[in-house]
């Protein structure tokens, strides 16, 4: 059967409730193309291009005089509320804003460092939205030719520089982070004012994370260890004999893992008749040579096909006004196949076709997922996984998809949801083309887990709504400001930077409590 029959036929009937689904088919089909005939990319959204500082300065001042919000846009992989104003000017910086430049190989020590230049808007991967981004010009290929690379990247490595960035995004290591290997930040404030940012000052620390809210950020500059191939497993375990089991003494191995693999995310599948975690670890400069290729179940547009058909399924299941214990056996019997007990998955390749294990599911289309996250202090570990386990025997809260698990290193950033500290975080998986309320299904994660002390939130992912009750913690800037200690400094560093607040959108303003200008 060719490809467009198949999702017309197959597919579709069951995905076709969702909004946006009017794309999906048309996506599926141009993804499957696309090997044959080229990229064919939706439609583009309408941006103004910008390709130099001067551009970014002018569009700048001419926003503030004509008193409209700016934002910028990377590739627009956060909730589009955290992105875009309701009515005002939104960038999307390209030419010499995408441009890598190498500025020279330095051997320090034992070791070999690549310094170099990157436009804020360039994507770290392919940017499947955009039809200009191809492999070449993406961030991390141009690096791994020289044989430098990042020493940590998120699941996906569509993002742009900038919009990784500002978000305080991660990837799953307490041993690496992407602000580690960052040596400046350039950026125009909301007076049209260029700035370079260098560590160990007040305004490094507070425009790493800040969500395009000091203003935008032209070009970041790195210094890259030497990376090539990473290695690892992906495996599929019954919870109890997977990380997140019990130890000797019935406590949880989860601090312990964390801290002893190099790079780790768990995808936690608790529904009752499925109870399985699919772990999947690496670690950089394995001792054999040679490739071998990782491959996510959900790669193959057939695979991810069928498993959008067991996803409907089961949400349709979930959502009938009286679940029973058949029903709950159902999604167990849909869902297990793709968290089989197979032997390991092993894998050894160029870091970045490693390291963004998520990158080649279709998380554009078919595989489209909503998230909100939650980063919680380390050692309270095992807090969130009694937490877990008690809200997960209410079968609403396990879904029909998995949560993810993974760690992070503390940053020097204000604003990051790692700041000076080291985290584990939660991150349930939303299927976008469920029926049903997602804000309900994030609320569960957000009662159990936000009154853990020092808990915070991924900026770039969904969030409770201003003044919203979650668990004994009220959402607001009090809460804020006791998660994150240098709040007070962040927002003040914020006025200085855009006085006429020419980036903050009524979203910003409702989280971060921002008064309105005095006129
Ligand atoms: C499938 C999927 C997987 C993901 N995996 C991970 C993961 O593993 N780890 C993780 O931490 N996060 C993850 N995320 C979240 C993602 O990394 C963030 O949403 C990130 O911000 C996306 O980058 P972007 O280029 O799309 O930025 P956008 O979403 O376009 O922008 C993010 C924010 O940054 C601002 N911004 C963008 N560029 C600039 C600039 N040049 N100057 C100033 N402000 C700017 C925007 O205005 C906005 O406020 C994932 C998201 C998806 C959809």
């Amino acid at each position: 059967m060719e490809a467009k029959e198949f999702f017309s036929r197959v597919i579709s009937p069951f995905v076709e409730k969702a909004d946006g689904a009017e794309l999906l088919e048309k996506l599926m089909v141009h993804m499957i193309e696309d090997d044959v005939d080229g990229p064919i990319v939706p439609e583009e959204i309408i941006h103004t291009h910008v390709s130099s500082v001067e551009e970014v300065i002018q569009a700048i001042l001419k926003a503030k005089s004509e008193k409209k919000v700016l934002r910028v846009a990377g590739s627009a992989h956060s909730v589009s509320d955290t992105i875009f104003p309701k009515d005002g000017v939104t960038l999307l910086l390209t030419g010499d804003l995408r441009k890598v430049e190498i500025k020279e190989e330095k051997e320090e020590g034992d070791k070999k460092w690549l310094y170099c230049r990157i436009g804020a808007g360039c994507y770290l991967g392919i940017n499947p939205q955009d039809p200009c981004s191809c492999l070449q010009n993406s961030a991390c290929y141009q690096l791994a030719q020289k044989g430098y690379g990042f020493p940590d990247l998120g699941g996906i490595i569509h993002q742009s520089i900038g919009g990784f960035l500002s978000t305080g995004s991660a990837g799953g290591s307490l041993m690496h982070s992407f602000a580690d290997v960052i040596q400046e930040i350039e950026f125009i404030d909301g007076t049209g004012m260029p700035h370079t940012a260098k560590p160990g000052t007040d305004e490094w620390c507070a425009v790493g994370v800040s969500m395009g809210l000091f203003g935008v950020i032209t070009h970041v500059s790195f210094c890259l260890p030497e990376m090539s191939l990473v290695e690892g497993s992906e495996s599929n375990y019954n919870f109890a004999e997977s990380v997140l089991g019990p130890d000797e003494e019935g406590n949880s191995k989860l601090k312990k893992s964390l801290e002893e693999n190099e790079y780790m995310r768990v995808n936690w599948f608790p529904q009752k008749h499925v109870r399985r975690v699919q772990q999947w670890v690496a670690k950089k400069d394995p001792t054999e040579e040679g490739t071998i290729k990782y491959d996510s179940i959900l790669a193959c547009c057939f695979v991810s096909g069928v498993a959008a058909i067991a996803l409907k399924v089961c949400n349709w299941l979930l959502q009938s006004p009286y679940p029973t214990e058949f029903h709950y056996k159902l999604i167990g019997h849909a869902l297990r196949p793709f968290v089989h007990l197979d032997d390991p998955n092993p894998f050894r390749d160029c870091w970045y076709k490693i390291l963004p294990m998520d990158n080649e599911v279709p998380t554009e289309s078919i595989m489209k997922i909503a998230f909100t996250e939650i980063w919680v202090p380390l050692e309270e570990c095992q807090n969130v996984m009694d937490k877990l386990q008690k809200l997960f025997e209410d079968q609403q809260a396990c879904n029909n998809l998995a949560t993810e698990i993974y760690g992070a290193k503390e940053t020097p950033f204000w604003l990051s949801m790692s700041y000076n500290q080291k985290m584990v975080r939660v991150d349930p998986y939303w299927w976008d083309h469920n029926k049903g309320d997602k804000r309900k299904f994030f609320s569960y994660f957000w009662d159990a887990l936000l009154e853990i002390p020092g808990s915070r939130l991924h900026w770039g992912k969904y969030l409770p709504l201003p003044g919203q009750k979650c668990g004994n913690v009220t959402f607001n800037l009090t809460y804020l400001k006791s998660v994150y200690p240098k709040m007070d400094d962040w927002l003040k560093k914020r006025e200085e930077m855009d006085p006429d607040q020419v980036f903050v959108t009524d979203y910003w303003r409702g989280i971060l409590e921002i008064p309105a200008p005095s006129q």
